[in-house]
């Protein structure tokens, strides 16, 4: 596997919901097709040639030696570490990317850092290990559809949904923190289903963050998508609330002032509901 050098790992996040985070990997192998944002940016700054090039992976030879660095200038701001806006640390059948995560974790842990994953890929049994990894760590998987189909479609190369499910399952099992990102939520006319169903699947998950899907001309053609987006964050708080599992909605997700245009039987309800988690 390539090999690349970096000058700086750890950075502070603009993301709505994240605090400091690290990139270890320049590319992905899981080769996502919604399309993915991290590879149109590194793109267009010309760090990538292309998808081809983004679907080889290099690996940052130097990161545990930048951590070594970095931890004592940080670690008094750092409230966690995210793994990773641009990459995904746990690629399915990359054995060198899983390896050097788990090393990551592990050093960061080591200085009480907690850490708080996301992958498309499967989690190592070996994150168990409460020797070597804290337990105030979270780990999360990107779910937006149980269909097979719909996977190998937009996300080609990641792991198999229900492979993916049964990893974050084992974590939690054995009383790891669990999350599940369903975004980029696909509209109906890319997909019909019930994302009840979703949400039963991964029910034993603590935290579920829910948001729209962006910079896809399909949703755009899709004309009642601020209807569907407002009634799927509803049914998402509403499952949430009965299951008392935490709940995140991203912004732009919800549209408040479109609610507000609609004649509802329900609106009250509907429009309480949707202001208590609305992201702004
Ligand atoms: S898993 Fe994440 S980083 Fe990897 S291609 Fe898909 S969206 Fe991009």
């Amino acid at each position: 596997m390539e090999e690349i050098i970096r000058k700086t790992l750890l950075y502070k996040s603009g993301v709505e919901y994240a605090d400091y985070s690290l990139n270890h990997a320049e590319g992905c192998s899981h080769g996502c097709t919604y399309p993915c944002y991290a590879m149109m940016i590194k793109k267009r700054s010309g760090v990538i040639k292309d998808y081809t090039d983004w679907k080889k992976p290099k690996i940052v030879s130097n990161a545990l030696e930048l951590l070594d660095k970095e931890i004592p200038k940080y670690k008094s701001k750092i409230k966690y570490v995210y793994l990773s806006f641009a990459t995904d640390p746990f690629m399915y059948k990359v054995p060198e990317v899983t390896e050097i995560s788990l090393k990551i974790i592990k050093r960061l842990n080591q200085d009480n850092i907690k850490v708080v994953s996301i992958t498309k890929g499967i989690y190592p049994k070996d994150l168990t290990d409460k020797k070597n990894y804290g337990s105030q760590n979270e780990y999360g998987i990107t779910l937006v559809s149980l269909s097979e189909q719909f996977k190998n479609r937009f996300e080609p190369f990641a792991s198999p949904i229900k492979e993916r499910i049964a990893s974050l399952k084992y974590l939690h099992n054995r009383g790891m923190k669990t999350w599940v990102s369903i975004e980029p939520y696909p509209t109906p006319n890319v997909i019909k289903q019930d994302i009840e169903k979703i949400l039963e699947a991964v029910s034993f998950a603590d935290k579920i963050v829910f948001g729209k899907w962006n910079y896809n001309y399909m949703i755009g053609n899709y004309a009642d998508q601020k209807t569907f987006y407002n009634e799927m964050a509803y049914k998402v708080i509403t499952f949430c609330n009965k299951k008392k599992i935490d709940i995140h909605i991203k912004k732009g997700t919800i549209d408040l002032e479109f609610l507000k245009e609609q004649a509802l039987p329900h609106k009250q309800t509907y429009y309480k509901t949707l202001l208590s988690y609305n992201a702004v």
